[in-house]
This record gives structure tokens, C-alpha cells and sequence, in this order.
């Protein structure tokens, strides 16, 4: 048997990026009870690969997302990144939002700089990397733009720049589609995927967090569902290469059924 057919092409390590186990959180509602919104998620998001993440609005997509890009401590259980335990944001671990959370009152190119001004980042350099960013998600000649003069879909395109500016290996995407229309969601997926495959980034790994399938089917190498009560991963499967994007196939219908 050829074993190399074994392996799929764009992971050639398979090396774990991050990975989860045990992961678990509970909030206080305002009634002062506990609730459970995660129980024991355990995942690995490996080198090469997008992975989809699906499920219902409030089953704790976000709250996973949190977890591991370390804005949100776990309750239990732990969090790997690159073989080290995780204790709050890493450098090489990006977010998109579904808002953009832009600041309203700063340009394009001050948003996509922030990041790199936490750092201390020299002007001149924050000037350079924040162009090439901006450049290379195609929003070239609206650096000095504010937000309000974009179209949702420039808006999301200013917060992926602002995640790719900080040349991260890990990019951790919150329903960043989901606010524009159909059109531009899927013309922003398109060059999303383009960007992936072109390997003009560092990055190694995307994990996509949505309730759309027909996102998942499109991008990911790997769909997850995600249960409501308490959110834990439920199942999986796997998008053979190259990538399906029909809802036909047995195991995308299959799918719809488990999350719908
Ligand atoms: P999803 O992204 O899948 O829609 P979330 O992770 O945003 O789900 O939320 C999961 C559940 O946790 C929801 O019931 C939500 O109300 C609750 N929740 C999220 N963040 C907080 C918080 N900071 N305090 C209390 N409850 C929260
Ligand atoms: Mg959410």
C-alpha cells in the first residue's frame, strides 16, 4: 500500500498546535447559579490543517475561542500551545471577532498598528508591517480610512489584518463572516483560503467558529460539532481533499442533521 496517500498534503508534521483537554467553565447567572457551558472539551487544532467548529448560537463557541486564544481562564483542564501550557494571550495565537471590535475613532492603519504599539514596535517598523498586512488582504490605499467610511466586509478585512500583522502561526476566526451578506462572506472566505495556500503568512493552523455549514464545508479540512448542553465536542468529520463543497454528500447531510 502506498502510505504516502495516507497522508494528506498540506500536513506534512501533523504536529499538535494547540491542543485542549479537560477544558471546562462554568458562569454565574444572575440568579447567583452555576452553569455549565463547557465539560471537557478536549481537541487538537494540528499544524496544516483549518478546522470548522459548528454549532447552535449559546452552546459556548465563543467561550471555547476565548479559552484558547487566553483571554478567559478554564475553569478545569488545560490548554497546550506549542507543548506549553497556556496562561494568557501568546503571541502566536490571533483572533478575529464577528463585530471587527475596530476602534471607531482610528484609521485602518492605526487599528492594524495597535497591536504591534503594545509591543513596543518601533513607528517605522509598525508603519511597514501594518501596510504589508493591510496590502495583502487587499485594502491597499485605505490605510488612512476610518471605519466608518468601510463596508462590513472592508471592516472584517481591517480586522484580519490586524490579526495577520502579528504574524500569527494560530488564527482563531469568531463567526468573522457571519455579519455581511452572502456575497461578500463568501468573497472574503474565498481570499482567505487563497491567502492560506498562497503560505504568504505564518500562519499554521485556522480554526473557524461558525453556525453556517455550507462555511464549514467550503473552508475547513475538518468540520467539528459543537453541543449545546454543556458544549462539548460531540463529533466529527473529515472534508476529503480537495475540498468538497457540496451539501450532497452523505456525510454533510449527516452533519446538518447533527447540528439542526
Ligand atoms: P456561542 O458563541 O456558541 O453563541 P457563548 O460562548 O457566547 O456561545 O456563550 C455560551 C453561554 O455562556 C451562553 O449562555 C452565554 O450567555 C454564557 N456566557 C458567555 N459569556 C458569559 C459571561 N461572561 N458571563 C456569564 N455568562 C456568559
Ligand atoms: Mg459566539
Amino acid at each position: 500500500m502506498d502510505q504516502s496517500a495516507k497522508q494528506p498534503t498540506n500536513t506534512p508534521a501533523n504536529q499538535a498546535l494547540i491542543n485542549l483537554s479537560g477544558v471546562s467553565k462554568n458562569f454565574r447567572t444572575a440568579d447567583g447559579s452555576e452553569r455549565v457551558v463547557l465539560e471537557g472539551v478536549d481537541f487538537t487544532l494540528k499544524e496544516g490543517e483549518i478546522v470548522a467548529l459548528l454549532g447552535k448560537s449559546g452552546s459556548g463557541k465563543s467561550t471555547l475561542l476565548r479559552i484558547m486564544a487566553g483571554l478567559l481562564p478554564a475553569d478545569k483542564g488545560q490548554v497546550i500551545y506549542r507543548g506549553q501550557q497556556l496562561f494568557g494571550p501568546a503571541r502566536g495565537i490571533a483572533m478575529v471577532f464577528q463585530s471587527f471590535a475596530l476602534f471607531p475613532w482610528l484609521t485602518v492603519q492605526q487599528n492594524v498598528e495597535l497591536g504591534l504599539e503594545a509591543q513596543g514596535i518601533p513607528k517605522e517598523i509598525r508603519a511597514e508591517q501594518a501596510e504589508a498586512a493591510i496590502e495583502m488582504i487587499g485594502l491597499a490605499g485605505f490605510e488612512g480610512a476610518l471605519p466608518r467610511e468601510l463596508s462590513g466586509g472592508m471592516k472584517q478585512r481591517v480586522g484580519i489584518a490586524r490579526a495577520l500583522v502579528m504574524k500569527p502561526d494560530v488564527l482563531l476566526m469568531d463567526e468573522a463572516f457571519s455579519a455581511l451578506d452572502v456575497l461578500t462572506g463568501e468573497t472574503l472566505r474565498n481570499d482567505m483560503l487563497e491567502l492560506w495556500e498562497s503560505k504568504k503568512t505564518p500562519m499554521k493552523g485556522i480554526l473557524i467558529v461558525s453556525h453556517n455549514i455550507e462555511e464549514a464545508v467550503m473552508m475547513a479540512d475538518r468540520i467539528l460539532i459543537f453541543s449545546s448542553d454543556p458544549g462539548r465536542v460531540r463529533a466529527e468529520i473529515k472534508v476529503s481533499l480537495p475540498r468538497d463543497r457540496s451539501e450532497d454528500s452523505p456525510e454533510v447531510r449527516a452533519l446538518i442533521d447533527e447540528v439542526y
